[in-house]
């Protein structure tokens, strides 16, 4: 005799519901859709309905007694009314090759247009830090961070460089277009990973950052990763290595292996600028940008003339 069929009523789901929804909208926007039209021929933004439907399948429905905030009032009817699809093609898809790629995390919990915001009110209290007095007074600009906010992989540097300064982001003098060639090699690009350095301002001259400069600008590296949520972070150089781990251990025999710092995998390497002083030392950093990739699953080109 087959199973009798349980004819208790299951329970609404609004939480399973609302998950479910979202991810079949992810689906939609990987091919390019940016928006619906519901039956009464309201619009609406595929990006802000995702978030409406991350509150609730992290919170729920709201009660009905419970006052409801603007925004998340608005779900109800969206949810409820049969949904159109009438934008299939975009021209500006908001999900970019970048957002798409191998690299990025799929289904985060986070979605990137809320890391998007959420990184830029940090970068809005960098951009008004002076807890450093002499490089707030020295500087051209903060130098944040730059890259793919939902990045599998960040780069971690020292510090801005003059050319950095100038322009406000990481690695564009010449040590960054080392640094490019080796992304390159890795068959990545600057956009599909994330790129920070230990400090946001220029120290004077070039000089390495004091521990205190480390210490008063941790906050900040803190958040942004905390955001990012990276699986893989290479340290770039000693002080980077040193400063993210806590440690003093020569470089040299840091390399190779992997550290576990708060769920990512930390690698340490050669810094591109000490590349530039000693060729001869790309070799390791090939060696070391292998064992990330193994690890990451990427594919090692058979006949890769590594970083040149
Ligand atoms: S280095 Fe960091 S902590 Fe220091 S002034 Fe710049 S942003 Fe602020």
């Amino acid at each position: 005799m087959p199973e009798p069929v349980n004819s208790t009523p299951t329970p609404f789901d609004a939480a399973r519901f609302a998950k479910a929804v979202r991810q079949r909208l992810q689906s939609l926007q990987r091919s390019g859709v940016s928006s619906m039209t519901t039956a009464t021929g309201q619009g609406v933004d595929l990006s802000e309905l995702q978030n409406h439907l991350a509150t609730i399948a992290r919170h729920g429905l709201p009660s009905m007694e419970q006052e409801l905030p603007a925004a998340e009032s608005a779900v109800t009817p969206v949810v409820a009314e049969s949904v159109q699809i009438t934008a299939v093609a975009d021209s500006s898809p908001i999900v970019s090759a970048s957002d798409a790629n191998p690299t990025a995390v799929p289904n985060d919990p986070v979605m990137p247009s809320k890391k998007h915001k959420e990184l830029d009110l940090v970068c809005q209290d960098v951009a008004d830090c002076t807890a450093c007095a002499e490089l707030a007074a020295t500087r051209i600009s903060t130098v944040f961070g730059v890259g793919n906010p939902n990045a599998r992989l960040v780069f971690y540097g020292e510090a801005p460089g003059a050319d950095e300064d100038k322009q406000g982001e990481p690695f564009v003098g010449r040590a960054g277009k080392l640094l490019n060639k080796i992304i390159e090699a890795m068959g990545l690009s600057r956009e599909e990973i994330y790129i920070l350095n230990t400090i946001k301002c220029r120290p004077p001259g070039n000089r390495n950052p004091t521990p205190a400069e480390q210490q008063n600008c941790s906050e900040f590296l803190q958040r942004q990763l905390e955001i990012i949520q990276p699986e893989y972070i290479v340290c770039l150089g000693a002080i980077a290595s040193h400063s993210f781990l806590d440690c003093k251990t020569p470089i040299g025999k840091m390399r190779g292996q992997f550290f576990e710092k708060n769920g990512s995998k930390v690698l340490c390497t050669f810094h591109p600028a000490y590349l530039l002083r000693d060729p001869r030392r790309k070799r390791d950093v090939w060696d070391d940008m292998q064992f990330l990739m193994k690890d990451m699953g990427l594919p090692i080109p058979r006949k890769s003339k590594g970083v040149e």
